[in-house]
């Protein structure tokens, strides 16, 4: 039996691709902080496909030791697609940011992504269907103002996942790497992170987009043969290309 793995499932994006990929007939490993919110998406997913397997996993992914021992607890499964989709956000200027957040940020987008995505490709390389989605950000192609350290954050998960994609296909690898940059999107990360009536990009104000149109690119990305899938937060349009 095969396995769908998304970190961060318990909202969002990750909570729409788990029902996204339920619908395809993926048994899944779920994973977030929060046990209650898995055990309803499961039960979901039941709903949708009472033959698949679900597993839940509720770890902080932002403390390394735990993410160790995350990637260690899953020895037993297959698994065929890792999304590396938990993320975290503090939307403030360089000088106002409070530490324990630059941590966060730093730990869970940075740290455990290229823990996580190190030990799946050591494993699963050179396994026939295998691949392997990172979820970066439009903010992870273009800075932000106030969300530098954010953007940072996700312009090395794209540049981390891009030089991946590169590093398999140079060794003729059968894993796929990819990179999937949202636009806005309606979540709690976006409830969280910034005032949806007065967020701008490139000075402008862009409409939201739902967690269920994002896993609906999601897919697109995850069928396609393109490393880079990235939206665009003013006009809507999804654009699939190389590195
Ligand atoms: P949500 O806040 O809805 O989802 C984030 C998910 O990550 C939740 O399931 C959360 O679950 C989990 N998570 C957060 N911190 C941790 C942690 N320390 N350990 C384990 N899991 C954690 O936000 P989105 O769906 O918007 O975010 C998903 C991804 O999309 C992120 O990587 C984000 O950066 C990216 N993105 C979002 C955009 C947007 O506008 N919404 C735009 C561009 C990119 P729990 O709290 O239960 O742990």
């Amino acid at each position: 039996m095969k396995y769908t793995v998304i970190t961060g499932a318990s909202s969002g994006i990750g909570y729409e691709a788990a029902l996204a990929f339920a619908a395809r007939g993926k048994n899944m490993i779920l994973a977030a902080r929060r046990t209650d919110e898995l055990d309803k998406l499961k039960a979901k997913v039941a709903e949708i496909n009472p033959d698949l397997d679900v597993v839940i996993r509720t770890v902080d992914l932002s403390i390394a030791a735990n993410v160790h021992g995350f990637y260690e607890s899953l020895q037993a499964y297959s698994i065929e697609t890792w999304i590396n989709n938990a993320g975290f956000g503090n939307f403030a200027s360089v000088g106002e940011q409070h530490l324990p957040k630059i941590e966060q940020m730093l730990h869970l987008n940075i740290e455990a992504l290229t823990i996580l995505s190190s030990l799946y490709v050591r494993d699963y390389a050179d396994v026939d269907g295998t691949q392997i989605i990172n979820i970066s950000s439009g903010g992870g192609y273009t800075i932000v103002a106030d969300a530098v350290t954010y953007c940072a954050t996700k312009f090395y998960v794209s540049a981390f996942t891009e030089g991946l994609a590169q590093e398999l296909k140079g060794k003729n690898a059968a894993m796929q790497a990819k990179v999937l940059a949202p636009a806005a999107t309606e979540t709690e990360f976006a409830k969280h992170s910034f005032n949806v009536d007065e967020f701008e990009y490139e000075g402008r104000v862009p409409k939201f987009h739902t967690a269920e149109q994002m896993a609906g690119f999601l897919l697109e990305l995850y069928d396609s043969e393109s490393v880079v899938g990235i939206v665009d937060g003013l006009t809507y349009d999804f654009e699939l290309r190389e590195p």
